[in-house]
């Protein structure tokens, strides 16, 4: 009896020293993920520094030679936005996983080989889904990405941009609202996100602001309205020609007072056909028909082209319908 006792107790121990090994190894592995995001992300200029001018940008007009273009690529539900001004190429977000061998095809068919920028706006999958083959196929000078590490996020598509990254020998720089860039002739500014802590992993979407000569465009990933009311408190001036709606035509995003600030000439929703989360909605829609804009949207008009010469922008097809998927 004394001898089964034993063995009980021994069978115990065991027991509790694989629990306890298991979970060692779940929180080792769940931080290298987290460590190795640290150890990827290029330090953060303050937030303070950059405050200063930031009720000031994006009123500057400047002379420009040449086209930007910006193709909204049809990736199904999700974005990629291809931006070109000359030889310089800025690519934001990379579509769903499944949507990678007509990414890489449409990306080599540019004649692309190397981008100034590659932005991931947020970790969800509709938006960088096929970034890491993106990173894994060309050349980049920048990266950028949000810091989620509040977020805690550990999905798989995650983990595969992270590493194809660290592959690379790169880091992501980590957006700071009010910072500008040059894409050859155009600028962009970073208007979102303002904080490194949301409940919603939409709300740490980067929001640029680019212009162009006279011409500028802001492209939102899936920024909510309270992102929104962040930039809305952050800039006096946010006026865009373009507007890339948020989240693919959904409620939770351009809110009226948004819209009203902006006041695109032309709005753009990159969305997939008889996608199963319902976007667009009614209410985005009827805002649309409400105030007038004409509405590009990719799944009914497949990648949409849009060119400015820095006065006037074109589109490469008329625009689509006011049709709605849900409320
Ligand atoms: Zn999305």
């Amino acid at each position: 009896m004394a001898r089964k006792e034993k063995r009980n107790t021994s069978s115990i121990t065991q027991i509790i020293l694989g629990i306890i090994v298991l979970a060692i190894i779940f929180i080792v592995g769940n931080n290298f993920d987290l460590d190795l995001l640290k150890n990827l992300t290029n330090d953060v200029e303050s937030n303070a520094l950059e405050n200063v001018d930031r009720k000031q940008q994006n009123n500057e007009v400047t002379n420009v030679d040449g086209n930007l273009i910006i193709d909204y690529i049809n990736v199904g539900q999700g974005d990629s936005i291809l931006i070109r001004q000359g030889e310089h190429a800025m690519l934001i977000d990379g579509g769903t996983t499944e949507c990678k061998e007509e990414l890489l095809e449409c990306l080599k068919s540019k004649n692309i080989t190397k981008f100034d920028y590659i932005i991931g706006t947020h970790p969800h999958e509709d938006h960088i889904g096929s970034l890491d083959d993106v990173v894994n196929e060309f050349e980049f000078d920048t990266i950028f990405f949000p810091d989620v590490s509040s977020a805690r996020v550990t999905t798989k598509t995650f983990e595969n941009l992270v590493l194809a990254v660290a592959n690379k020998n790169m880091k992501f720089t980590t957006p700071v609202s009010g910072k500008e860039y040059s894409l050859g002739e155009a600028k962009f500014n970073i208007l979102a996100p303002s904080s490194t802590s949301y409940q919603s992993l939409n709300n740490y979407s980067i929001v640029i602001k680019l212009n162009y000569g006279e011409n500028s465009f802001i492209f939102t990933g899936d920024a909510e309205t309270l992102s929104e009311t962040e930039i809305l408190n952050s800039y006096d001036d946010i006026h865009a020609d373009v507007l890339k709606l948020g989240h693919h035509g959904s409620t939770t995003s351009s809110s009226k007072k948004f819209l009203n600030a902006v006041s695109p000439k032309y709005a753009v929703i990159s969305v997939g056909k008889d996608n199963t989360y319902n976007h667009p909605t009614k209410t985005t829609m009827d805002k649309m028909l409400e105030l007038n804009i004409p509405v590009y949207r990719t799944d009914e008009l497949g990648t949409i082209e849009c060119i400015s010469d820095g006065k006037n922008i074109t589109f490469n097809t008329s625009p689509g319908s006011y049709d709605y998927m849900g409320d």
